[in-house]
């Protein structure tokens, strides 16, 4: 069987790392005209490292990268609220980890190969065949397969041909980079309207955060500055961790999400990863739901010969969990910045809940595959 994957982000790479790994013969188109990842640093939960071992990949990232063990959740101002020991690995049977977005790239795309992975292909049409789907790429060129896999992230094409619907703005802007420093352990910080967060990424490095509710609507010099501006009279680490990091490597985003679809495909096309569910970055998600797509389509595929009932199937599996976790992020990004003194300080009262009380309801999210599923939940890592 042939399938197409649009998109060698995360997903696309793990979509089409598990569908050769499958027995399937993979073309991956991806726009740009190398495949790189942007965006500094990134959280994998216990689900994502599962569906890392799932793919084969799962002790190269974790070496890669830091396990995340403990959380200092902090006012603005240094007050701590709390104090968390993640205890991930022993509850989930994997640990959680902090990596550079470009290592899990690496990792991915060298398990993958260079074989059927095409960059410069931006794909701007799709055509379904009698023998399945045909993607029609700028300047004329067109591949066929006996099924396509949309990947190609939150402003998809292949979404725009199924839904025609738009991403929706949550009204804040993001910032994000790598510092060369060090760091003991994880953090939040929490402010008026805004929030920011720190992780070692490895003994010299720390990826962080800021994320602030409503548009500046200006850019106050270089990036650096700007945020220096909004975030430079917090307390430590975060100003030394912006002033640590140069200007030209601090990423800016307005932050989207989608309302849960209510259709991920038709006939011989789905879709994965943020074209299917973009959701707030709150919960840290995003790209841990892309690589557990990417385990259950190639699931589905070896379940049902034919592809329009495999893909069906990947998508009423999928469906629920993503839906579930696109309005968790959005409530926790509003929990997390909110602009009344009143709610504020309800939130730092919750803060200050005990660890156990504060993640009560919340182990879903790191359960994959579903615990229902799970027969042993000893560790996926060397499986
Ligand atoms: C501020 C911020 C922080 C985040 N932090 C985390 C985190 O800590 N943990 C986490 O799990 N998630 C996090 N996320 C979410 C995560 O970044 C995304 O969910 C993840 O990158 C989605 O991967 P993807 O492969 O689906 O899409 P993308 O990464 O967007 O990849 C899509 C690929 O498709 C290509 N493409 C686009 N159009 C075409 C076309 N027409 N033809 C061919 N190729 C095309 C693009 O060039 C790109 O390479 C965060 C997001 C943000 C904004």
């Amino acid at each position: 069987m042939t399938a197409t994957v649009v998109g060698g982000g995360i997903g696309g790479l793990a979509a089409a790392l598990a569908l050769r790994r499958a027995g399937l013969t993979v073309t991956v188109l991806e726009a740009k005209q190398e495949l790189v990842e942007a965006g500094a640093g990134l959280s994998l939960w216990p689900n994502a490292v599962h569906a890392l071992g799932a793919l084969g990949v799962a002790d190269e990232v974790v070496a890669r990268g830091a396990v995340m063990d403990s959380n200092l959740i902090q006012r603005w101002d240094g007050k701590i609220l709390g104090r968390t020991n993640l205890d991930l690995e022993r509850r989930y049977g994997a640990p959680g980890i902090c990596v550079r977005r470009a290592d899990l790239l690496a990792a991915l795309h060298a398990a993958l190969g260079s074989e059927g992975v095409h960059t410069g292909a931006r794909v701007v049409k799709l055509q379904h065949t009698r023998r399945g789907a045909a993607a029609v790429m700028a300047g004329g060129g067109r591949v066929d397969a006996d099924f396509l896999v949309g990947a190609d992230g939150l402003h998809s094409v292949v979404r725009n041909a199924l839904l025609g619907d738009e991403p929706r703005s949550l009204g804040s802007i993001a910032w994000r980079g790598l510092a060369k420093m060090r760091t003991n352990g994880g953090g939040l910080a929490l402010g008026r309207g805004a929030h920011a967060g720190w992780l070692p990424v490895d003994g010299d490095y720390t990826y962080w955060f800021c994320c602030r509710d409503g548009d500046t609507g200006r850019r106050i010099g270089d990036l650096r500055t700007e945020l220096l501006e909004l975030f430079g009279r917090w307390w430590d680490p975060i100003p030394t961790l912006i002033q640590s990091t140069p200007s030209r490597e601090i990423l800016r985003h307005h932050v989207y999400d989608r309302p849960p679809a209510w259709s991920w495909g038709t006939e011989r096309l789905t879709l994965l990863g943020d074209a299917a569910h973009p959701m707030s970055p709150a919960a840290g998600q995003g790209a841990c739901l892309a690589l557990e797509d990417a385990v259950v389509l190639a699931s589905c595929i070896t379940r049902r010969p034919d592809p329009a009932a495999a893909l069906r199937l990947y998508e009423a599996e999928r469906m629920p969990r993503a839906a579930r976790m696109q309005r968790a992020s959005l409530r926790a990004l509003r929990a997390l910045q909110p602009q009344s003194p009143a709610a504020q300080l309800a939130r730092d009262l919750i803060m200050r809940l005990p660890a156990g009380l504060l993640s009560a309801g919340q182990s879903w999210m790191f359960e994959f595959p579903s615990r229902r599923r799970v027969r042993s939940r000893k560790t996926v890592l060397g499986s």
